[in-house]
This record gives C-alpha cells, structure tokens and sequence, in this order.
C-alpha cells in the first residue's frame, strides 16, 4: 500500500488532555518554581494525602519512578543477596529488574491465559513444592496487575499468608482498578503488603516525567520506606541503615495534583471505548480475534478494569500489526519476550518451554490504542482495518 492512509489513529495522544488543563498545570507548575523549594515540600505532602485518601490506604510514600516505588519497596522488606522473590514472567522489565539488581533471585510462576496475570492454582503448586529450606528463602510475592485488572488477590494472599510472605502489588498500569475481595470492594495497592505505582506519562494518572508512590497500610513499613527514600538517614546525615535518592520531583506532584480529580472520568472514558471495541468485534464476529476478558466484571464494581491497555489476543499478530501500521493505525506490543527468554536472565537457568502461557501472550497479544479521548470513528477504522486483515 502506498496511499496515505484514510485516517491516522495514534496508540496514545496526550495533547487533548494538556489542552484541556494547560492553564492549570502551568499555573501549579510555576508555584513549585516561584516557591524556589525544589525537593519534598508541601505539594509532596499534598500529593501523598490525595492519593491515599483516592485508594483508601493509611500512608502513601512519593517516589521518583514506578521503578523505584518496586525496588525500594524490596528495600523495605531488606531482600537482598540469598532471598527469592517470586513474579511472573509476563509483565514490564522492571518488576524482575529490581528484584536482581538487589542482588535477590526472580523466580517466576505463570500466568493465567484469560486475565494475563498471576496464576495462584500455579503458584500455590509452586511454594508446596518447595522443600522447606527453599521456601524459607522466599521473602516476597510480586503479582502485577497486568493492563490495568487487578490480580486474583485473595487467592494469591491466601498462599502467601500460609508461609508468611510479603506480597508487594505492582500496580504500576492499575491505579484505581477494583478488585471485589472477601473483605470488600478494595482498589488496588491496598491489597498486599505493599503497593506500587507509577506516573510515567502513559499511565492512566501520568506526571510530566518520570514519578510513583508506594501505598501501605503499615505504619512501621511506611516509616522505614521514608527513611530509605532519603539514603536511610534518620536523623539527617545519621544513617542506621542504607537507602537511596528515591525522592519524587514536587513540580511532578504539582502536575499530578491537578489530574487526580479527572481521573475517575479518564477511567470511564477508557472503559467506554474498551465496550465499544468489544462490541464492534462481537459485531464482525471474528473467530481469529479473542477480546480482552473483564474477571471481575459481574461483580458490581465501577472500575473492574482501568484499561491502561486494551489487550487482544490474535492469530498472525506481526502481520496484522503490519497491515495496521501501513494504515495508520499505530499499535504495540506488551511484551514481546517473557522475563524467563530475556538474555541478562539467563544466568537464571530456566528454558523455553517452562511457561507456555507467558510465551503464548507474548506471541499472540498486541495493544490497541484506548486513550480517553480517542473518537468513535478512530475505533470504527481501527475495527475495520482488522477486519480487512482477517476477510483478506
Ligand atoms: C510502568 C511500569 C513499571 C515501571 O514504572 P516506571 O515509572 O516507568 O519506572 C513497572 N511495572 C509495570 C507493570 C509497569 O507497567
């Protein structure tokens, strides 16, 4: 094909939104930079408070990146060289990335195929299996809550509670999913020991650069967790333990200070034109194209699913993804290799094969774009150039 294509359809436009606030961010913006307090201060503070009181947890610790929100959770927890944690094998680099740089083992567990996330029947078999010196080593459970659904948290809680592990929610692309517990309609982060965040710019609550939080509803964690946000001084140049610079910049918190209060609507505006897409492809009736499935959507929640990414599972998906992008319509892919086939996780000892369901997503998934303001229109012809593709 070498027209230009009849439309252009981005995976993310961040513009509408920076139009629609531009005054306002600009305003906070030049607060921070008029107060001349460049580090922690009160549009730090403010941020924490909102963001706890929005998720429904005691603390809420800023922190530089979503990253640094897993890594010095991990810190908290004093994993380090010896210890075990285990994921799973189909998320974002970062979620084993921290766990080796501590110099701690990622071990993983697979992931169930209808939700992409962690399997708990899997992980249960896994820790029974353990001998016990074995399991004495694992210090930390890390479910993500892949695309924006949370992981069926009960159940992985259950199994880690019967071995007293830590479970530490990666809730990076999953800020104010809901999840329908046995102690009620809880969001996200507030279901483990631990929760993290981030505010890169593509999440659903996105800073203008690089920013997260750590929730918890333990007191003692969180104190510890500020502490080591500062190189573990405490007091001031006294350093009892060791940390880092895991500060989050005040002008980010500024920014997002001003798009918490959108965010509820941001969520609806995503999962209205998550339904519109499951429609249009229900409507078309394509056997090669599986729709991204809601676990907990009977389940009476306003948010079962924040769709940070509308995920479809597809037949020939690099050639479909080509057909898209010569018409415009922009895609991409999270993630094309599982943590167990990464090159610098090789030391690690596993082999293709050991998790066919994180291989399979990796092959067969790709994203489609769902930003907020995306038009019906720009679904229509993205739903159409598919079509096009299946019917060709
Ligand atoms: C984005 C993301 C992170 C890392 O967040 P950064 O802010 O980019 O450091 C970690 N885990 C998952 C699942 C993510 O999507």
């Amino acid at each position: 094909m070498t027209a230009k294509p009849a439309m252009t359809v981005p995976l993310l436009d961040l513009k509408p939104q920076l139009q629609a606030l531009r005054g306002e961010l600009q305003e906070a913006i030049m607060e921070v930079v008029d107060s001349t307090g460049y580090i922690m201060g009160p549009k730090v503070e403010a941020l924490e408070k909102a963001v706890a009181g929005y998720l429904g947890t005691e603390h809420a610790i800023g922190v530089s990146s979503g990253t640094d929100a897993l890594l010095l959770a991990l810190m908290g927890l004093e994993v380090g060289e010896g210890d075990w944690v285990v994921t799973a094998p189909f998320s974002f680099f970062a979620t084993a990335g921290v766990v080796a740089r501590l110099g701690a083992r990622p071990v993983f567990v697979d992931i169930d195929a209808d939700s992409f996330n962690l399997d708990p029947a899997k992980l249960q078999e896994y820790l029974e299996g353990l001998p016990a010196q074995e399991i004495a080593k694992v210090k930390a459970i890390i479910p993500v809550h892949l695309y924006g659904q949370c992981a069926h948290m009960d159940a992985i809680n259950k199994v880690a509670g019967k071995y007293g592990i830590a479970v530490i929610e990666d809730a990076a692309q999953a800020i104010g999913a809901e999840y329908p517990g046995a102690s009620g309609r809880r969001r996200a982060g507030t279901l483990g020991t631990m929760g993290c965040f981030s505010f890169f710019p593509s999440k659903n609550l996105g800073a203008m650069g690089d920013a997260g939080l750590i929730s918890t509803n333990d007191g003692a964690l969180a104190d510890q967790l500020r502490i080591k946000r500062v190189h573990g001084g405490s007091p001031k140049y006294y350093h009892k333990v060791i940390g880092g610079n895991f500060r989050i910049d005040p002008i980010q918190a500024a920014v997002l200070l001003v798009k918490l209060p959108h965010l509820e609507s941001w969520h609806q505006q995503r999962r209205e034109n998550a339904a519109y897409y499951t429609s249009l492809l229900a409507e078309r009736g394509l056997a090669q194209v599986k729709p991204p499935q809601e676990m907990y959507g009977g389940a009476g929640l306003t948010n079962p699913h924040i769709y940070n990414q509308y995920v479809i599972r597809v037949q020939r998906r690099d050639e479909l993804r080509q057909h898209l992008s010569e018409r415009g319509v922009s895609t991409e892919i999270y993630y094309p290799v599982s943590f167990h086939e990464q090159e610098c996780f090789s030391y690690l000892g596993y082999q293709s094969g050991d998790f066919p369901e994180s291989e399979r997503a990796a092959a067969e998934t790709v994203a489609l774009p769902i930003y907020p303001e995306l038009t019906r229109s720009m679904q229509e012809y993205v739903i159409d150039m598919l079509g096009e593709f299946y019917a060709g």
